[in-house]
Parts: structure tokens; sequence; C-alpha cells
């Protein structure tokens, strides 16, 4: 049985016809899977020998979602079992723009940063491109919301599960799809240097790309990311000035200010320096809490200054807002519950 949510309108409609139907069919059927029905009957445009045809060989995804937290501040998070039982963690945000689905790409990550609650559960497997867009879907249907903006900052690396992110994004933006716009989209990295590079090379929609930075120096960022001991801070820059130069996008640097860590006034000039002349931008973010962290979250003050620092040294910055921290939502929070807590 395969997961038809898996195919991008392209792949369905080689599919369709390799299997010995008309192409046109698949049209319509990923129009029906994007008005969120959830079995092959409520397709009615099909007819009753194809409806039995597909659900001979494909099933619709149907991730159950046990347990979704609603914080004060309107952020909603979603607690959804897989068909193989593993779980993930979805968020959806509102802003004034619309509404933001923070998904989850893997079931666990391996790049093991020292900060984010994601890395302590260890890694189970990837997800498939129909598992990430059925966390929309099922966001959807729960809320009777719409979602306008989609980033991939849950739980797991997007360029450790590289095709599979980008079929998503094909589905994402195809407009019989959900149809949201490129630059409604962002892929966050911890660095993945030949990645980056194959993403300029290959990307074929603008969306955003941010890269978890959170040092400019590499001492300090090596004890913060495993991954810097892989990739210098020089060859994720080198990379991203490579990504610039094909794409013409800017590039966001999220850096999670630790207390004492990475918040001096100097650690912000050595920042601005680093990123001076580039096409860039820096988000942010006070550092979450996690359970047994060793990290201390920087004071408003100091997160103020830090973005004068760089607003003054020709770097744009801005403050991410805190969403959902009450109900463990934020940037960092989100883990692979073990199956007897769910
Ligand atoms: N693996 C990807 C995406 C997931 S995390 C990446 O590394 O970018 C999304 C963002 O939250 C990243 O910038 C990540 O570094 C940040 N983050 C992780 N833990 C955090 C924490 N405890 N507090 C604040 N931000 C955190």
């Amino acid at each position: 049985m395969k997961n038809i949510r898996d195919f991008t309108l392209a792949e369905l409609e080689e599919e369709l016809v390799s299997i010995g139907e008309k192409k046109y069919r698949a049209k319509q059927i990923f129009a029906w899977l994007f008005r969120g029905v959830t079995s092959f009957s409520e397709m009615t445009d099909l007819s009753k020998e194809l409806i039995a045809k597909l659900s001979e060989n494909y099933y619709i995804e149907n991730i159950v979602d046990s347990k979704s937290q609603k914080s004060k501040d309107g952020t909603v998070k979603f607690l959804f079992i897989l068909r193989d039982g593993n779980a993930i963690e979805s968020v959806m945000m509102k802003y004034k723009y619309g509404n933001t689905a923070c998904v989850s790409n893997q079931v666990g990550c391996r790049m093991g940063c020292n900060f984010c609650a994601s890395a302590r559960i260890g890694f189970v497997r990837s997800l498939t491109s129909g598992e990430i867009i059925s966390q929309i879907l099922e966001i959807e249907r729960q809320t009777g919301e719409k979602i306008s903006n989609v980033v991939f900052m849950g739980i797991g690396e997007p360029l450790d599960n590289y095709d599979n992110v980008m079929r998503a994004i094909k589905i994402i933006n195809d407009p019989k799809g959900f149809n949201i716009g490129a630059r409604h989209i962002s892929i966050s990295t911890c660095g993945i240097v030949p990645k980056i590079r194959q993403l300029a090379d290959e990307i074929e929609l603008q969306c955003n790309l941010c890269i978890s930075l959170h040092s400019s120096k590499d001492d300090v960022r090596s004890s913060m990311m495993p991954i810097n001991k892989k990739y210098s801070i020089a060859e994720v820059i080198d990379a991203c000035k490579y990504y610039i130069e094909k794409t013409n996008r800017r590039i966001t640097f999220e850096y999670a200010l630790v207390d004492g860590v990475n918040d001096s006034k100097e650690d912000a000039l050595h920042l601005a320096k680093l990123l001076k002349g580039m096409l860039a931008h820096v988000n942010l973010i006070p550092i979450n809490k996690i359970k047994d962290g060793i990290y201390e979250k920087s004071s408003t003050e100091k997160i103020m200054s830090f973005r004068d620092t760089l607003n003054d040294n020709g770097i744009v910055a801005t403050i991410r807002r805190e969403l959902g921290s009450d109900i463990s939502a934020a940037c960092g929070q989100l883990v692979r519950q073990q199956k007897q807590d769910v």
C-alpha cells in the first residue's frame, strides 16, 4: 500500500497512467486530497471501479491528534501519532498576517544540538512528504482555520531529509495543493554545507532559507552544535554566499541568545563583522529553557542591546516573538513524546 499523499501532482499523473488510468484523474484526486477528504469514497466524481482500485492500492494518511494543547497566546501544539505508532509534534501560530504551521520532518533528530529538546530523544526515522503535509491538513481540519505560512522548524533537520522535504514543498506550493507561495515557506537548517549548495543549485521555488547560527565563533558554536565540528562557520557562510548569488534571496540567521555564552556586545560586533555586506537578516531568539538544560535566557535588556548593536553596525536584526512557551511549543521545545506518555 502506498500513501497517496506522498505524490506530487506530476508524480501522481505518472502513477495513474502506470495503473492504466487517464492522466487527468490525478488532478481530480489531488484536488480532493487538499479538500481534506479522508477516504476515497468521498471522491464523488470518480467511478466506483476507480475508487475500488485506489482503495486496494493506496491509503490516505490519517494522522491522529492525540493531545492538542492551546497556549494563552492562541498557539496550538499538536501531538500526532503516525501510522506506525511514532509520535511527532506540530504547532500552529497566529500572526496578524495569517496562520503559520510549524511542521516536523523527522521522528527525532540526529544533529545533537545541546540546547534543543528534539535532539534529546534520539533519531528514529525521516518522515515522508505525505506525513509532512498531513500535519498541515490535520491542523486545518482540527482548527477550521486556513494555513498561509509553513515553517520547517519543528522536529528534525530538513536538509537531512532533503528529498522528502523538497517534495512536500512542491505540494505545499502547488495551486492545486495548498497553494502557498514559496515566499511563505521557510526551511531552517543547522548548516549542512553540501545540502545548502545543492539547494542553491536545484531550488525551483524561491522559499526562505534560515540558518541556525547561534554564535559567530567556532569554539562556542561547536560547544552548542556538534555539526559545527564538521562544517565550520566559514564554510557555512561561504555556502550561504553561494546560495545568495544563485537565488538572490535574503538569508535569515537565527541566533538564540544564551546568558553569558553568546550575548555580549563583543559577540554582537563579531557577528556584525561576519555578516557585513551579505544579503542577510538576523532573527534573535531568547533561548527557551528545556528540561535539564544548561543554558539560561539572556535578559530582555541584553537582547535589546544586542539587536541595537547589530542595527548600528548595518545588520538588520529583529527579536522573535515568543509564542507557546507555556505549553512547551516554543523553539527547541518539541519532542517525540514517548508512546507511554501519550
Ligand atoms: N533543525 C533545524 C530546524 C529546527 S529548530 C535547525 O536546526 O535549524 C528551529 C529553530 O529553533 C532553530 O533555529 C533552532 O536552533 C532553534 N532552537 C532550538 N532549540 C532552541 C531553544 N531551546 N531555544 C530557542 N531556540 C531554539
